[in-house]
C-alpha cells in the first residue's frame, strides 16, 4: 500500500449515488483510518434544529452545496483532530473547486501528499435508479436497497438486527436532478484539477460493490 507522512490518505468522488459513502465505509474496514464523510457531518448538525442546522437542512432539501467558507471551516479543524494522525478517507469533500485548492494547501502544510483521489464512474440513468431505491438501518447505518441489497430477513438489518430504516429526505426525484446539476457544475471541474496533480484514478462502479471494492483496492495496492 503506497504510504507518505504519516499514513493513508483518500479522497473518494464522483455524482450522487456514485457509492462513494459505501466504498469509504468498505476501505475503512480494511485500513483502519479515520473515515469523514462532510454530508453525514451536516446531516449531524442539521439534526440539532439549531438556527445554522435549519438552514443545512434546507440546502441539503433542495440538493443544493452548503458554502464553501461553512464546510472549508467545518473539515479543516476536523482532520487536525487525534483520530486523523494516521489519516482518513474523505467522502464528500472536497465538491468544489476552492474546496480541493484549501486541502490541497491543508494538506502541503502537513507535508502530507494525497495518495489518491478516486472518481467512482457510474451513468445519471443507473444513479437515479440506485438513489431513489436506497435506504438505511437507523440504528447502525447499514445501506440496503429495494431491488439490489435487500436484507436477508424482511424487516430486519443483516448487520445489527434492528428494526427500523429510513430513507433521506434529499433521495428524491426533484432534489437528484438538482444534486446532478450542481454536480456537474461545481464539483466536476475538480477532477481535472486532481488529474493534473497526478493522483486521479477512475474506477467504474456500475457493477456490484464488492466488485468495485476490488478495483479500489487494486489501485490501492491493498491485497488482503
Ligand atoms: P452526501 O451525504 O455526500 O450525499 O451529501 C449530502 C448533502 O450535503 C449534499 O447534497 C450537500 O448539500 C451537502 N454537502 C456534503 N458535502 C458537501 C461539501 N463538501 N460541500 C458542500 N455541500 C456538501
Amino acid at each position: 500500500m503506497s504510504k507518505n507522512g504519516s499514513g493513508l490518505h483518500i479522497v473518494f468522488t464522483g455524482a450522487p449515488g456514485c457509492g462513494k459513502g459505501t466504498q469509504a465505509r468498505a476501505l475503512k474496514e480494511k485500513v483502519d483510518i479515520c473515515h469523514l464523510s462532510t454530508g453525514e457531518m451536516l446531516r449531524a448538525e442539521a439534526a440539532k434544529g439549531t438556527p445554522l442546522g435549519s438552514e443545512i437542512s434546507a440546502l441539503i432539501d433542495g440538493g443544493n452545496l452548503v458554502p464553501d467558507e461553512m464546510i472549508i471551516k467545518m473539515l479543516s479543524s476536523r482532520i487536525e483532530e487525534d483520530d486523523c494522525k494516521n489519516g482518513f478517507i474523505l467522502d464528500g469533500f472536497p465538491r468544489t473547486l476552492p474546496q480541493a485548492t484549501v486541502l490541497d494547501e491543508l494538506l502541503e502544510q502537513k507535508g502530507i501528499k494525497l495518495d489518491a483521489v478516486i472518481e467512482i464512474q457510474v451513468p445519471d440513468e443507473i444513479i437515479m435508479e440506485r438513489i431513489l431505491g436506497r435506504y438505511a438501518c437507523m440504528t447502525c447505518g447499514e445501506g440496503y436497497h429495494d431491488k439490489f441489497h435487500k436484507p436477508k430477513v424482511y424487516g430486519v438489518c443483516d448487520k445489527c438486527g434492528g428494526t427500523n430504516f429510513y430513507r433521506r429526505i434529499d433521495d428524491n426525484r426533484t432534489t437528484v436532478q438538482n444534486r446532478l446539476v450542481n454536480y456537474r457544475a461545481l464539483t466536476y471541474p475538480t477532477i481535472p484539477f486532481f488529474e493534473k496533480k497526478g493522483v486521479l484514478c477512475c474506477v467504474d462502479g456500475t457493477g456490484t460493490i464488492e466488485a468495485t471494492s476490488k478495483k479500489v483496492n487494486v489501485i490501492l495496492g491493498i491485497t488482503q
